[in-house]
């Protein structure tokens, strides 16, 4: 080769050692084979190459050459010598490569500095502890690029790691472990260990290398250690920049976290009053100065029934007072209470009672409070109780004065007035047995009220003990009507359509039931008329109405009825006696066997007590059918009813079960008058009647009464009585059959069936 002077100059060579050797002494070796064989290629086939070459200097240094070769070519066409001009452009090639440095340089910065802002907007805004510790692990991660590597908050019981096995990871997690690194930590803020890999940590190297731990604690704000990172890179050592990023970033942690805590704790207190605004008992609302409703509970919801107001909140004054006053009776004056209190600034509560419309209604105490902060009204809290309770005993107590005054004044002024006559003066027998049995009527009287006050307090008590027994309801429903037969103006009758009337009951708290129920029927219908006691079965239950047609109850007295001392106050009520306390009992009584009590009522119409009671179901094949179908059907047309006047009750009961199980429908009567009135109003297959019955109407009238009136004379009449039959005795009246006691229900039964069949083959 040969060379000119520029060209010595670029490669630091002699002229002596270039001239006459080959350009392979200038080879950097920074191109690879096929750079070369693509040139000599190309100059081979004579054309013209050219590139950037790397070359190396004597020195061993490198220029860069934009290099071209032109052959020269011979005769044949042939290239026979090259000639190689170049131009040294090491310096552009250098600038370039500083350039490709910084711009990667720039490049890391840039996403350094992403990740960093990206890290601090977490830092700031994220709230939920976990993420938060996720989020900084992995950016530390990323960033530093460690192997191994544990962030832990101590307090929090928290913690992240890296690279590191479950047993290792217990055992920095183990209470005198950690305490030692934060004591040190304590100290010394943060410290490294350089020490030789072990184990695991070397690898396939075959010789042991430097490992770095480096520990930072998290500082409180009171600069106690709470927790720390400790992280290890093996083989690269932390410079004193990555060390102080950081701890930089430890100090910004340290701060996030106590703003999170901070958070936390605003948040519980926020959950704590929240749960105790919903927990308290009263309902409670929020109003601002401006009248908008900041907060309410779920109480005052349920209370006042507000619809619509779910998660709505700083509602407009107009809108909620609007709202709010709706359902109140007072809706002017609690109007005017919202309005006063919201404007009224002096710091003194307020209070207002109102009642909710509604059956039955509720009353409500309302309190208002304004509600200051640094001596500035910023609201009004009110408070609204459901007092309806206490109103409720309010009203119970002045009933009982008045029950008490009245109905215990009442009596006793009659036994002393009379009394006192008895001692003053001298009176024939006569008028002095008249009087004692005045003072006995009203003593009775007082020792029935006083004991059913009793009775009440035992029973709301829980201390009224029953002794259940299984009875006949039909028998027990008997022996009250029995009770009530000296009554002319009432025709108190049985209609027992109960295949099963057996119940485990209390008899003489049943009794005491039908006692009471018979003795309203008849009390509150003055001008008398027909109290009809129903038995029948439904589902499960039997079912016990007793009728009446009497001056009914008001509607809107019906709700509460049942209440202790509740008693309609008008005109005519006022001249019948009573305590208030019948229906509570026969309600506590009927409760307490498992069986329920309500009241229909039409006013002037008349009333019926409905009561169940568990029935007693004997398992005879194919009955259950009968429970199945509800025995609604009340009407007597079916032609299967059978009247009963009878007043030997365990008789009346006997024939009653039998002729039932067969499913004939019994009237039971025990008044010749009652009986009558009934036969003319239903339609019945044969009346059975007594012979010996009352002492204004027998037996015997009350057949001939029947076979003489057009509604009745068809009907076949059977004899029941004690005396032999004869034909003299029935020769005046038409007679069906004649059954002289004492006979067997069968045969009842017998004749039963037999007029059945002659009416359906009719
Ligand atoms: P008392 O009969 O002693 O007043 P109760 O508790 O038995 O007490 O009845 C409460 C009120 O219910 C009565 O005062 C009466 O106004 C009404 N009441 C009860 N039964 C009847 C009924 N059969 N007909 C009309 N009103 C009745």
């Amino acid at each position: 080769m040969s060379v000119n002077d520029r060209f010595i100059q670029s490669t630091g060579y002699q002229r002596e050692e270039l001239v006459g050797n080959t350009t392979r002494i200038l080879k950097s070796g920074y191109h690879g084979d096929t750079f070369y064989k693509h040139m000599w290629e190309t100059i081979s086939k004579g054309k013209i190459w050219n590139n950037e070459m790397k070359n190396k200097r004597k020195d061993d240094r490198f220029f860069w050459v934009n290099a071209t070769i032109v052959p020269y070519l011979s005769t044949e066409g042939k290239p026979f010598q090259y000639i190689l001009i170049g131009i040294d452009v090491t310096e552009t090639k250098e600038i370039q490569q500083k350039m490709k440095e910084y711009l990667e340089e720039m490049q890391r910065t840039k996403n350094k500095i992403e990740k960093y802002s990206s890290l601090n907007q977490s830092l700031t805004m994220t709230l939920d502890k976990e993420q938060f510790f996720d989020i900084v692990f992995t950016y530390f991660q990323e960033t530093y690029g460690f192997d191994k590597g544990i962030l832990m908050d101590v307090k929090k019981k928290q913690h992240r790691t890296k690279g590191l096995r479950e047993e290792k990871i217990e055992s920095l997690l183990e209470k005198e472990n950690v305490e030692e690194i934060l004591s040190r930590l304590e100290e010394e803020k943060f410290f490294v260990i350089r020490r030789k890999a072990y184990g695991e940590e070397q690898g396939i190297a075959e010789e042991a290398f430097d490992c770095y731990d480096f520990y930072t604690g998290i500082l409180s704000t009171e600069g106690t250690v709470e927790g720390f990172f400790a992280l290890t890179r093996l083989g690269r050592p932390f410079s004193e920049e990555e060390i102080e990023e950081i701890n930089g970033l430890m100090k910004q942690l340290a701060v996030a976290l106590s703003r999170i805590d901070m958070y936390e704790q605003v948040e519980n207190t926020k959950n704590l009053n929240e749960n105790i605004i919903e927990n308290v008992n009263e309902g409670l609302q929020l109003v601002s100065l401006e009248g908008k409703m900041l907060q309410y509970n779920n109480v005052l919801a349920d209370l006042l029934r507000l619809n619509g107001y779910e998660g709505k909140l700083r509602v407009q004054q107009s809108i909620w007072i609007d709202d709010f006053i709706e359902g109140a009776v007072e809706k002017e004056k609690l109007k005017d209470f919202f309005r006063e209190s919201i404007e009224f600034s002096a710091n003194k509560s307020k209070n207002l009672r109102f009642t909710l419309e509604g059956e039955p209604p509720v009353f409500v105490e309302l309190y208002a409070s304004p509600v200051f902060m640094h001596e500035q009204k910023i609201g009004t809290i009110f408070v609204y109780r459901d007092i309806t309770k206490e109103y409720e005993v309010d009203r119970m107590k002045s009933e009982l004065v008045s029950t008490v005054s009245h109905e215990l004044r009442t009596p006793l002024s009659s036994v002393l007035g009379f009394s006192e006559m008895l001692l003053m003066k001298e009176l024939k027998p006569e008028r002095q047995k008249k009087y004692l049995e005045t003072i006995h009527k009203e003593a009775t009287r007082l020792t029935n009220l006083i004991n059913d006050f009793l009775d009440l307090q035992r029973m709301e008590s829980g201390k009224q003990e029953y002794t259940m027994e299984l009875h006949s309801v039909n028998e027990i429903a008997m022996e009250g009507i029995e009770k009530f037969k000296h009554e002319s103006k009432h025709n108190v009758n049985i209609v027992d359509n109960a295949r099963f009337a057996k119940a485990k009951v209390d008899r003489d708290r049943i009794n005491q039931v039908f006692t009471n129920l018979i003795s309203n029927s008849i009390k509150f219908s003055p001008e008398g008329g027909d109290v009809t006691i129903t038995l029948k079965n439904r589902k499960d239950d039997l079912v016990v109405g007793i009728k009446d047609q009497g001056m009914g109850i008001p509607p809107e007295a019906l709700t509460n009825i049942f209440d202790k001392f509740r008693r309609i106050d008008n005109s005519e009520t006022r001249k019948i006696g009573g305590t208030g306390l019948g229906l509570s009992i026969c309600k506590e009584i009927i409760e307490a066997h498992g069986g329920r009590i309500r009241i229909e009522s039409i006013e002037n119409q008349g009333t019926t007590v409905y009561f169940s009671l568990p029935a007693h179901i004997e398992d005879h094949e194919g009955d259950h059918g009968v429970l199945e179908k509800e025995s609604e059907d009340n009407s007597d047309e079916n032609g299967d009813n059978v009247m009963l006047v009878e007043d030997d009750i365990s008789l009346a009961l006997l024939l009653s079960e039998t002729l039932k199980a067969r499913g004939f429908k019994v009237f039971h009567h025990i008044r010749p008058q009652s009986a009558l009135k009934n036969a003319k109003e239903t339609n019945f297959s044969a009346v059975v009647v007594d012979l010996m019955l009352g002492d204004d109407m027998t037996g015997w009238d009350l057949i001939k009464e029947l076979n003489e009136h057009k509604a009745t004379k068809d009907i076949p009449v059977i004899i029941s009585s004690a005396l032999e039959k004869s034909e003299e005795l029935i020769k005046n009246c038409k007679v069906y059959d004649y059954l002289v006691k004492p006979y067997s229900a069968e045969e009842l039964l017998r004749i039963m069936l037999e007029i059945q069949g002659k009416k359906k083959s009719d």
